[in-house]
């Protein structure tokens, strides 16, 4: 799997890291409350992305969802980062999609199993071109959104992220060595809802680019 640069360089995919409820409005949609006690997170399989978008496949295990989000592309291989040394190991920016098999997800957490199949299936990766991050001067003041069918479904800004860019690489560097090509999903803002067959998605992130995916079953 590659991820392709705005230039249309391309780069091999590392593992792929979501985060868990770095947003209060999610938070408290998902039922938790709005503050952040520690930064949680999940492994998503590699095999997941959907680089450029494209075709987004349901597979028929209930209820899917979206959650629009800034990925995070790492250049530099980062370990025991501090935030402070954070930033120089961000290669550049993407509009990804987090897609969640809600209902799997919700017999996963009531039975203390994993996460890996309800965010695992294949596709429920897409991501856009990533932008280097030296065309992206402040990543927390970003406008995000996910129009369904032109509809709006999804607002918000990155600087509702309960957790920045640097505490989120100095978090996860002090549990796994960053390398060259992961990808992270910083969390979603609210309004997360379901994807149907035949929708059309659009994800834009201002002044990092956009993602359509068309979904059809698996
Ligand atoms: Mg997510």
């Amino acid at each position: 799997m590659h991820l392709t640069l705005t230039s249309g360089e391309q780069l091999p995919a590392g593992k792929v890291i979501g985060l868990v409820g770095n947003y209060a409005a999610h938070r408290v949609e998902m039922g938790h409350a709005p503050d952040l006690e520690a930064l949680h997170f999940f492994l998503k399989a590699s095999s997941a992305l959907l680089p450029g978008g494209g075709k987004l496949f349901l597979p028929k295990v209930g209820r899917i969802e979206h959650e629009v989000e800034l990925a995070v592309i790492i250049g530099e291989r980062a370990r025991r980062v501090r935030s402070a040394d954070a930033m120089r190991h961000v290669l550049g920016y993407a509009v990804g999609l987090d897609v969640t098999a809600r209902e799997l997800q919700a017999l996963a957490k009531a039975k203390g199993l994993p996460w890996d199949e309800a965010k695992g299936y294949d596709t429920f990766a897409p991501l856009s071109a990533v932008r280097p991050a030296a065309e992206v001067p402040d990543p927390h003041g970003l406008d995000i959104e996910l129009l369904v069918n032109g509809e709006a479904r999804q607002r918000g800004s990155t600087a509702q992220m309960l957790v920045r860019v640097p505490g989120i690489v100095e978090r996860l560097s002090s549990v796994m060595t960053l390398e060259q090509g992961d990808v992270i999903f910083t969390g979603t803002p609210g309004g997360v809802g379901p994807i149907l067959s035949g929708d059309r998605l659009h994800a834009r992130i201002a002044g990092v680019g956009e993602l359509r995916c068309d979904a059809v079953e698996a």
